[in-house]
Formats: C-alpha cells, structure tokens, sequence
C-alpha cells in the first residue's frame, strides 16, 4: 500500500469569486451545495487524529498539510489561527512528531481585507499560491468577482503585497489556467512581473464526454497519437516552455516544464499530471468526508466520493479504495492506448480525471483511456526531449526516451514501447 503523505483539507466550501471554468462550481460533481460552509475544529482535530495514526502506521516522519476551498482564506483569521493551532499541536512537536509542511492555495483577495491573516500565516510558516492567470485581459476574461467585474487588479494587488519584503518568504508562487485565448509568451511574461518563485500552468479541466475549450468532441483514439492531430494546447505549452527555457538565466520555475524534464532524464515527478508516480494525496472535505482529488469533480456528479470519512474510517481505509489504487499501480494502471504508447513513462497517461470518457468511451466509459489532452501532451513532451537532447548532447546523459538508445519513438512513428 502507498502511504499518503499530502492531506489537502477543504477548509471552506465557498469562494467569493465566481470564476467561468471552477470545478467545483461549475463542474459535474455539485457536492459542495450539501457541505457545510466551513471545517469546524472538531472536524480538525479527528483529521489531524488520522493523519498522525496514517504516519505512525507507515512511518513517516514529515507531511504535507494543503489548506484549500472554495477560498480557504474566508474561514478569517481567528479560525484560521485556531484550525492551524489544532493542526500543529496534533501533528508536529512533542505530542505529534511529525514534520509538517503548510500549504495554502487561494485567490489572494481576503489577504488585502483582512491583514490578520497574513500574521497567522507567518505564525505557521504557511506557503501561500496564489490563482492569476497572466495579463489583465487574460485574468478577467474567466476569474470574476460575482458582480461580473474583473479580480486582475485585487489579485494583483494582494499578489505585490504577498511578494513585499514583508512578506515574501511567504509566497510559494503563481497558479495560472492555460487559455487558449491568451498569448503564451505574454501570460508568461505578465506573470513573471510578480517574480513568483515558481509556476505552475495547469490545463482547464476537461474530459472526452466535455472537451476543454476549443477541443471539439472527437472519437477516443484507438492508438497513441500520430503526430498529424491538432495539439493547439501542446502548441501553447511549447511556445510559453520555449520562452521559459530560452531566457540567457533562470527567471522562475514552471512546475510542469521542470518535471517532464526530471522524468525524460529518468527521474519521478511529484505532480499526477504527468508521471507515473503513485497518487499521494488524499482530500478531508469540510463535513470530514475522505475524498479523491478535486480534478474528478470534471467527470462526473460524485466521481471523488469515497463513502468514507474521518468519523469512521482511518485512511488506511481510503488507500484500499479501488479509486486510489487504481492511480497507484504505474504503467499496470493505464489503458491499453497508453500502456502501448512509448511516451508513457514521462506522460503517465496525463492526469486521471482528464482520461474520462463517459458514454463516449462505450461499455459503459471510464478511466481507462488517454488523457483527452493527449495529442497535447505528446506534441509537448517531443518538442521538451529534442530541447534537452540540444542541450545535454555533449554530456552524455541518458535523455529518456529521446532516442539514442533512449527507446523513443519518432514523431509519426510506429508505437515501440522500448522505454518501458
Ligand atoms: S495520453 Fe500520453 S501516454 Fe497516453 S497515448 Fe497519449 S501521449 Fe501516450
């Protein structure tokens, strides 16, 4: 059994935002309507209770803590104190032991209401990322306010006061959607103006039953793509990864480019979006229901649930559900499609939600399918292995699957799954 080592804790089930493209909002699964508003620190405290027990039974001795929503931020900041205060005394110190590592993900604008926040996030060391999805245009094109104005100049706003001296050990990065719309380079270069200590884009959440935006609903492949299918996100990634890996130094980190080049190099990425690693991380909602990652909120109405909870069940339990397990088992795990597809050990499938394909999967659909981003993310991870190999060819450094006995197909190849 995999142990979990990232807890991420639904702390509040609202927002004050009203962003086009949420999952949890807007996705199929619509569970939030029936959740409490926010974790109460009974709730807490029986989660902290389980993550202490999950730790002692496997043996670790450090773990991830994700404070996360809707906007975790509208609990205010004497909840946000006391849960935090909860959390530390149950894991870490004398009693717990343990290492605990606080993270938050929020859309920074309570942070600019309520300044006491800030105060408990510095008391608990609490690495703060916030959402802003580049340029002013690009921002307020989906991330609203629910008055229907723009949030760009609030994020903003909270994201140059979470950079100020003040407050900069603070902040952990940005969290951006990749649009279509925007211009790669330009939502890169907006963002970069914040000096954000890492990146990560993300790819708007979508699935073969409710394609991504500008995906029109296609067939399920029947075969690792030919390299001929339109790829207009990989075309994206690749023109932002060009910009981010041509500048003459380091300017920031970009989550996804520096993991696919940690896994064609041969090494594990810590991300499910890409990757073979087993999934980790387990969610408590705010009623304490134990659940699946957000991201399945896109499949379908109830695709995270679990039927457990922390009342009743530890999280052994939940690492026996066939949904966890079935993100634990590597390459055993995929489809056929991916199994046979010689990028899989560095695409892993793409991450699991994204490969649902509903009724459009016949017999009854499900997750054993390529990521609907698949032509995406082959035409990306191409294009990142041949920009390696320019640049460690002299080196000599096995470059997986980037061909000189790296097994890696070419583009338009036939499928040869020798870099499995
Ligand atoms: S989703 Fe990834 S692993 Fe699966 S067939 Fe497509 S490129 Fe290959």
């Amino acid at each position: 059994m995999v142990p979990f080592r990232q807890f991420l804790l639904k702390i509040h089930s609202r927002c004050n935002l009203a962003c086009d493209y949420c999952y949890v909002y807007e996705g199929a699964d619509q569970s939030w309507r029936g959740r409490p508003r926010r974790m109460e620190l009974e709730t807490v405290r029986r989660t902290a209770g389980r993550i202490a027990e999950h730790a002692a039974e496997h043996g670790l001795d450090e773990v991830s803590v994700v404070l996360h929503g809707g906007e975790p931020l509208l609990v205010g900041a004497d909840h946000l104190g006391e849960l935090l205060g909860v959390l530390s005394g149950e894991l870490g110190g004398e009693s717990g032991g343990l290492r605990v590592r606080f993270d938050l993900q929020t859309n920074g604008l309570r942070l600019l209401d309520e300044p006491a926040l800030l105060d408990v996030l510095h008391r608990y060391r609490v690495a703060v990322g916030v959402s802003l999805d580049g340029t002013r245009a690009g921002h307020d094109r989906h991330r609203r306010l629910p008055s229907g104005a723009g949030s760009w100049a609030r994020t903003a706003e909270a994201v140059r006061l979470l950079g100020s001296d003040r407050h900069r050990e603070l902040f952990a990065g940005l969290l951006c959607v990749v649009d279509l719309a925007a211009d790669p380079v330009d939502t890169y270069e907006a963002l970069l103006e914040f000096a954000p200590p890492r990146l990560d884009l993300l790819l708007p959440h979508g699935t073969w039953a409710a394609p991504p935006p500008g995906l029109r609903r296609r067939p399920v492949p029947g075969g690792p793509p030919s390299g001929a299918e339109p790829a207009p996100y990989g075309e994206w990634l690749i023109a932002a990864f060009d910009r981010w890996y041509g500048a003459p130094r380091r300017e920031t980190g970009v989550r996804l480019f520096e993991e696919l080049a940690v896994l064609l190099l041969g090494g594990r990425a810590s991300s499910e979006a890409v990757g073979l690693a087993p999934v980790d991380l387990v969610v408590v909602e705010t009623d304490g229901a134990i659940e699946q990652a957000d991201s399945l909120k896109a499949a379908y109405d109830g695709a995270p649930g679990t039927g457990l909870d922390v009342w009743r069940h530890g999280f052994a339990d939940a690492a026996a559900h066939p949904g966890f397990r079935a993100r634990q088992r590597g390459l055993a795990g995929l489809g056929a499609v991916c199994g046979g597809c010689p990028l899989a050990r560095v695409c892993g499938g793409g991450l699991y939600a994204h490969r649902w394909a509903g009724e459009a999967g016949g017999a009854g659909g499900g997750f054993g399918y390529p990521s609907v981003y698949c032509a995406d993310l082959d035409r990306l991870i191409r294009h990142v292995a041949g920009r390696l190999r320019e640049g460690v060819a002299g080196l000599g450094l096995p470059l997986r699957g980037a061909g000189g006995g790296g097994g890696f197909r070419e583009a338009g190849g036939g499928a040869a799954p020798s870099c499995r």
